[in-house]
């Protein structure tokens, strides 16, 4: 049996082709599935009896089941989905005035092991389909009732280290046929994968780019993430630069800001040599605990302290406000279980 949503717009566009039906036909069964978001193929309206059955003869489609849901005092939401293997992810809801945002996993666990991130403790069990992406922002859709108007690839999982599945799943985001929010509303977040910031600059669609910095001298960052061993802080800055160059936009930095640890007049300095001069905004985070977690979390004054005193070299600055970390929906917290805070 063939998953439909596993199809890409092309794929499906073969699929007809074989079947030898009209070609409109790709529109509309991609739009029933990823704007509607049908799983029963008898609900196709727009397809005759006998085309409805020959399609359920060969497919079906699937849905990420919800098996947990939990509300923050702030609104946030955290979705436990449980994927066809069984395996659990999860994603968030964070809705604000105007903007909805998703923010969605990539993998379930993460290989990178960054010492502050509670899904790095799980390790990495496997890669997510790109539908199994996108289907999270279309099940948070459904399930909350909000248009989604944006996504941030900043869940579980490390989205670089996934690159073709995550660009399928940009795409069928973006597709006017699909879940039709903008490229601009897409961000993909990475621990800096340097040769797929290369592709992304290169990638045509006009999706985000945010980089988890979180220290800028050598020896915390290999500390902190492992991976600054193998991407060094130097050849990165250099891929940045390259993203910014060749899309014309400015990158986000973000850096969890973690007390006596990444917060010292040393970590200033180092921060505005490096960044000095880049065409960027910086996020910082405060860092978010976890069960069982070493880190302390600075207070909203010594964000605010940290921030002045990179002003004015590094002016754009923002303090991330943390969302729902009470059910341990903020970032970092994401460990893809039924949690009983
Ligand atoms: N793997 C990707 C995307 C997911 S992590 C990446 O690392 O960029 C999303 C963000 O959460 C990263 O910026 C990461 O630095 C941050 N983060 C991880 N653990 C955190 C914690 N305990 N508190 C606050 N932010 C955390
Ligand atoms: Fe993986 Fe990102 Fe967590 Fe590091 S911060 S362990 S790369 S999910």
């Amino acid at each position: 049996m063939t998953n439909l949503k596993s199809l890409t717009f092309q794929g499906l566009t073969d699929l007809v082709k074989r079947l030898k039906w009209e070609d409109y036909r790709v529109k509309q069964i991609f739009s029933w599935i990823w704007q509607k978001g049908i799983s029963d193929i008898n609900l196709m309206t727009n397809l005759a009896k006998p085309k409805r059955e020959q399609l359920q003869k060969e497919c079906y489609i699937s849905a990420l089941k919800l098996s947990d849901r939990k509300y923050a005092q702030d609104r946030a939401e955290k979705f436990l989905f449980t994927l066809e293997d069984n395996h659990n992810i999860e994603s968030v809801f964070i809705p604000e005035s105007t903007r909805k945002t998703v923010c969605v996993s990539t993998q379930v666990g993460c290989a990178l092991d960054c010492k502050i991130c509670y899904t790095g403790k799980m390790g990495f069990t496997r890669n997510l389909k790109f539908y199994e992406i996108a289907d999270q922002v279309l099940q948070v859709q459904l399930l909350t009732g909000e248009r989604i108007s944006n996504v941030v690839f900043m869940g579980m999982g490390e989205p670089f280290l996934n690159y073709h599945e995550c660009l399928k799943a940009i795409e069928t985001i973006n597709s006017d046929f699909g879940l039709n929010i903008g490229a601009r509303k897409i961000t993909v977040s990475t621990s800096g994968i340097i040769e797929r910031i290369y592709d992304f600059a290169d990638f045509p669609l006009q999706a985000k780019l945010a980089i988890s910095l979180n220290a800028a001298n050598a020896e915390l960052r290999n500390e902190l993430m492992p991976i600054n061993n193998k991407y060094p802080l130097k050849e990165l800055i250099k891929a940045v630069k390259y993203y910014v160059d060749k899309k014309k936009k400015r990158v986000t930095f973000e850096y969890v800001l973690i007390k006596g640890i990444n917060d010292q007049p040393k970590d200033v300095k180092a921060l505005v040599k490096l960044l000095m001069g880049i065409s960027c905004k910086i996020n910082l985070i405060p860092f978010n605990a976890y069960p069982k977690s070493k880190f302390l979390s600075p207070s909203i004054e010594e964000m605010q302290e940290f921030a002045d005193k990179l002003y004015p070299e590094l002016p754009a600055i923002t303090i991330r406000k943390s969302r729902g970390s009470e059910i341990l929906a903020a970032c970092g917290q994401l460990a893809g279980k039924v949690s009983n805070m």
